[in-house]
């Protein structure tokens, strides 16, 4: 009896860290794995809630998994390298890899295929308030998390420090965390500010915002207003007061879209069915987190660099959206 219980209890535990680590039991189906990205952040819900629909509405066809994972120009390389089925990315970061530019200078990635976009992301600049930080160029001197090499935000952090003229090696201290790693290292005094690139509510800045007083800092100098006006995949926005606890007026930045998408060898079957699954039942993804309400399917069409996966484009003309 004792060692029944035993049992019982180690398939529970097993089962919730499953549940916890977004690992589905074993199911019979095709594997799909979608790559998100923090904890904390917005991606890692994307993939979280995809895959939910699609292993609740599939027919028991597929097996979807959304996992955490590095971030953008991670997900990107790991769908180039069919590692990911899907991952989630920044507009500018696919426009980079599509073009072959930045990250991927001189080795456009010619599979890119895009699937739909998703929520928009804000970069944010996130300090305490007692660090004496009130914009951009108040970071000389300080210890700054730029994000992590396979993060999106770490390009963003890098234009916005150009932008204002702050040399990152000379003038900073630069801090590579993951972001789930930053938000605590903010909290504990052991960075003054970090640079996120996010759909809001992040838990990412919710955490910081509840256990200590923050700032979020404008993004809004001349400069970088030339710079987005410049580019397709970047717009001028103001984050509301009161998104997060203690940030009582407007903020100032700019904002990217966060996208899925895959590789032109994916299966158009396998697509077309995912994309499906999303759009019919596109209410329960947008009640799925607040970050999604905005969701709309002429939306969710643009914003994309690269061209269409055919399993999406199949869908979207069946439904006289191309
Ligand atoms: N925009 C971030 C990145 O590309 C991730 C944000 C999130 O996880 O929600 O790395």
């Amino acid at each position: 009896m004792i060692a029944r219980r035993a049992l019982l209890a180690a398939a529970a535990a097993a089962a919730m860290w499953g549940a916890v680590a977004g690992i589905s039991p074993a199911r019979a189906g095709q594997d799909i794995l979608i790559g998100g990205g923090s904890v904390t952040g917005v991606y890692y819900q994307v993939a979280l809630h995809v895959c939910n629909l699609v292993n609740k509405h599939g027919g028991g066809k597929y097996n979807c998994v959304g996992r955490p994972a590095l971030g953008s120009v991670f997900n990107i390389r790991a769908v180039e390298r069919t590692l990911l089925d899907f991952g989630v990315a920044q507009s500018d970061r696919n426009f980079e890899a599509y073009n072959g530019k930045s990250d991927w200078d001189g080795k456009p990635m010619a599979d890119l295929r895009s699937v739909f976009s998703m929520h928009p992301e804000t970069v944010l600049l996130v300090t305490r308030a007692d660090t004496g930080i009130d914009g951009v160029a108040d970071l000389k001197g300080k210890t700054v998390n730029i994000g992590n090499p396979g993060s999106g935000q770490r390009g963003n952090a890098e234009d916005v420090l150009r932008i204002y003229g702050i040399d990152k090696e000379a003038d900073i201290k630069v801090q590579g965390l993951q972001q789930q790693e930053a938000s605590r290292a903010l909290i504990d005094r052991k960075i003054d500010a970090f640079f996120y690139t996010v759909g809001n509510p992040s838990a990412a800045i919710e955490e910081p915002a509840t256990s200590t007083d923050i700032k979020i800092l404008s993004i809004n100098s001349a400069a970088i207003k030339a710079f987005v006006a410049e580019r397709p995949y970047y717009v001028m926005t103001t984050i509301p007061g009161g998104t997060y606890n203690g940030v009582a007026d407007g903020v100032e930045t700019y904002a990217v879209t966060a996208t899925v998408v895959t590789n032109a060898n994916a299966s158009d079957d396998m697509v077309y069915d995912v994309v499906k699954t999303v759009f019919e039942h596109l209410d329960e993804l947008k009640a799925a987190h607040a970050a999604f309400r905005v969701l709309d399917p002429a939306a969710m069409l643009k914003g994309l660099s690269a061209p269409f996966h055919p399993g999406a484009e199949r869908y979207y003309k069946e439904r006289g959206w191309l």
